[in-house]
């Protein structure tokens, strides 16, 4: 495993790490929660993510028994989780960050994770209806109380995150380090535009997710829906036509060949495409099964065999 800087922080954090969306709880109780961790961390991972959304918290139980079970020790590890989206379908508690719900939804993320506090703690998206500065001030006093160490954002605008660095520059306030976007062969805006003043020029962060968009940067789905897979699940009828779409999976067939002549399964070499960015510090993998985590894992041998023919090639495929 090789490390990054996580934006301007301190931290060293694994160019993979492994996070928890759909599969804990929907596809993985505590054990095989446990094998997949395990199986990251003893290839290199050192970050774990999370979310209040996922699995409505029973992900971040799972996630803090399997923590618990595992044994390690806790400096060893960064665990983050992220609120917005709320766990009651109330007006106070309902995709927003105010402040009282970030107070209150942190408390109760740490004690489902049975933790005493999180590394990395995202506002999952960003809310209109609540003035940045009340978020950062709520965010800084999270920090302040322990219960997170680090804060960022996921799917912000660039200019949000300008925003929120300005005023907790302006207030000297614990500011946000980390964004949390899509990225991957076929989604690439996050990192276009105006968001190189947010990496290039404050040095944010980032851990990037969805890197193999759902599972079709596998191949799994240019002959169909195999059954044990996230498009065969009724809960995801949402994303099955964007996985089966017929255009996308014939990209995806043309990329096969690139990757075969790499060595590399057509996974491995989605995983390996995203470090090529260096504003990315880590990607974030998700896995259904140990298998996948071991055959994900393995992408990193493929990290500098990419050429600026291969990638030329590779955004003719993809349309970038
Ligand atoms: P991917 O795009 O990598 O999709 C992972 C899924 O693809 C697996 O669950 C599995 O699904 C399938 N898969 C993975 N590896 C293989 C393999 N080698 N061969 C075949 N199939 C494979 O990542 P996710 O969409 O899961 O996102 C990763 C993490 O990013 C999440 O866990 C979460 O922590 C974070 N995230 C954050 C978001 C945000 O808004 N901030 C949004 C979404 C994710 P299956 O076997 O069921 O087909």
């Amino acid at each position: 495993m090789q490390y990054r800087k996580l934006g301007n922080t301190g931290l060293k954090i694994s160019e993979l790490s492994f996070g928890s969306w759909i599969t804990f709880h929907n596809q993985a109780d505590v054990d095989k929660t446990y094998d997949m961790m395990k199986a990251a961390f003893d290839a290199g991972v050192n970050f774990f993510d999370n979310a209040e959304a996922y699995a409505l918290g029973k992900s971040e139980e799972i996630m803090g028994e399997a923590i618990k079970r595992l044994g390690w020790r806790r400096g060893s590890y960064l665990v983050s989780t992220k609120l917005y989206w709320g766990l009651h379908d109330t007006p106070l508690e309902n995709n927003t960050l105010n402040r009282k719900y970030l107070l209150e939804g942190i408390a109760g993320s740490l004690q489902r994770m049975n933790l005493d506090y999180v590394d990395l703690l995202y506002c999952h998206r960003a809310d209109s209806d609540t003035p940045i500065e009340e978020t950062v001030w709520a965010m800084h006093n999270i920090i302040e109380r322990g219960q997170a160490l680090y804060w960022g954002t996921s799917e912000w605008e660039a200019d949000q995150i300008l925003e929120a660095i300005d005023i907790a520059d302006r207030r000297n306030l614990h500011k946000p380090v980390v964004e949390q976007p899509v990225y991957n062969l076929f989604q690439r805006h996050r990192f276009a535009g105006n968001y190189h003043a947010v990496y290039k020029g404050k040095g944010y962060g980032s851990t990037t997710w969805s890197p193999l968009a759902s599972g079709l940067l596998t191949g799994k789905y240019i002959d169909g829906v195999p059954e044990q897979s996230r498009a065969a699940l009724p809960s995801m009828a949402w994303l099955k036509d964007e996985l089966i779409d017929e255009a996308a999976n014939e990209r995806v067939r043309a990329l096969l060949p690139l990757a075969k002549d790499m060595g590399a399964t057509l996974a491995q070499f989605a995983l390996a495409w995203c470090l090529q960015n260096k504003s990315v510090s880590s990607v974030l993998t998700g896995a259904s099964r140990v298998e996948q985590v071991h055959e994900n894992m393995k992408a990193l041998q493929f990290v500098d065999k990419f050429t600026p023919d291969l990638m030329a090639e590779i955004d003719r495929i993809t349309g970038a």
